[in-house]
């Protein structure tokens, strides 16, 4: 499904920073995957390439056997909003939106009736063990319960791939948990996830974890044996 070949990446906000420096990395559908490593190593810009957030500089992506060079910015916002769901540390929700019409918004873009909207993420919401908060604010909303809207609202779009930065970053161990376990039940109903991550512990809820080192991999370890962990709830099974 993803495939590198290579990528360079620099910034040149001040003196040139070389971020990435050559990396390749094949990714298949279905894959539960996270990037490992210290912070500053470049799993962020790696991240943001992969979802078509950041250009690279010289090397080759394939996504779906196609190659995303420099594409225009309509471009790119189009694979975007048709393939790949963004979850983030500080989980990016809409503070004067509720939790239904967080989630709801993809389907906005998508040009859905407001009717249909709702009904749509009230059942993620449903999904997800939220639909008695579904009218509530962002701020009414613990940060486990915020983490889950935004894979609500990752979701609805029926992505190809999600991507995820930190997704544990802002929550206590107990809530970090219970969110790498509905990531897990998300790779189990099939779609394909990608976890970036600088705790171990994380790391070690995927199946194949890739150590990022100064912008070049390190290595790829196979962790698909690892220990289902206790929190499974069917939250996604349907
Ligand atoms: P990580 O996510 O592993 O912490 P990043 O990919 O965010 O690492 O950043 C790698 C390096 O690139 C860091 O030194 C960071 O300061 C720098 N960097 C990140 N984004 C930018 C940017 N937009 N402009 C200039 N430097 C950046
Ligand atoms: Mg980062």
């Amino acid at each position: 499904m993803i495939h590198l070949e290579d990528i360079n990446k620099t910034y040149y906000s001040g003196a040139p920073l070389h971020v990435l420096k050559g990396i390749n990395l094949d990714i298949e559908r279905g894959e539960f995957v996270s990037i490992m490593g210290a912070s500053g190593s470049g799993k962020s810009t790696l991240l943001n390439i992969l979802g078509l957030l950041d250009n690279y500089d010289t090397g080759n992506y394939y996504l779906n056997d196609v190659l995303m060079k420099k594409l225009s910015e309509t471009k790119a916002a189009e694979y975007r909003n048709r393939m790949i769901g963004f979850i983030f540390q500080s989980f990016n929700l809409i503070s004067f939106k509720n939790a239904m019409e967080n989630v709801a918004l993809p389907l906005f873009y998508q040009n859905v009736s407001r009717k249909k909207r709702n009904i749509e993420a009230m059942e993620y919401l449903d999904r997800l063990g939220l639909k008695d908060w579904a009218h509530h604010m962002p701020n009414e909303l613990s940060g486990g319960q915020k983490q889950r809207v935004a894979i609500a609202r990752a979701l609805i779009s029926k992505p190809q791939i999600i991507l995820a930065d930190e997704p544990t970053g802002a929550l206590d161990s107990k809530t970090s948990d219970e969110v790498m376990e509905i990531l897990k039940e998300v790779n189990d109903s099939g779609m394909t996830l990608i976890v970036v991550t600088h705790e171990s512990g994380v790391a070690n809820c995927t199946n194949k974890i890739i150590h990022i080192k100064d912008g070049i991999i390190e290595s790829i370890e196979d962790n698909s044996n690892h220990n289902i962990s206790p929190f499974g709830k069917g939250i996604m099974m349907k």
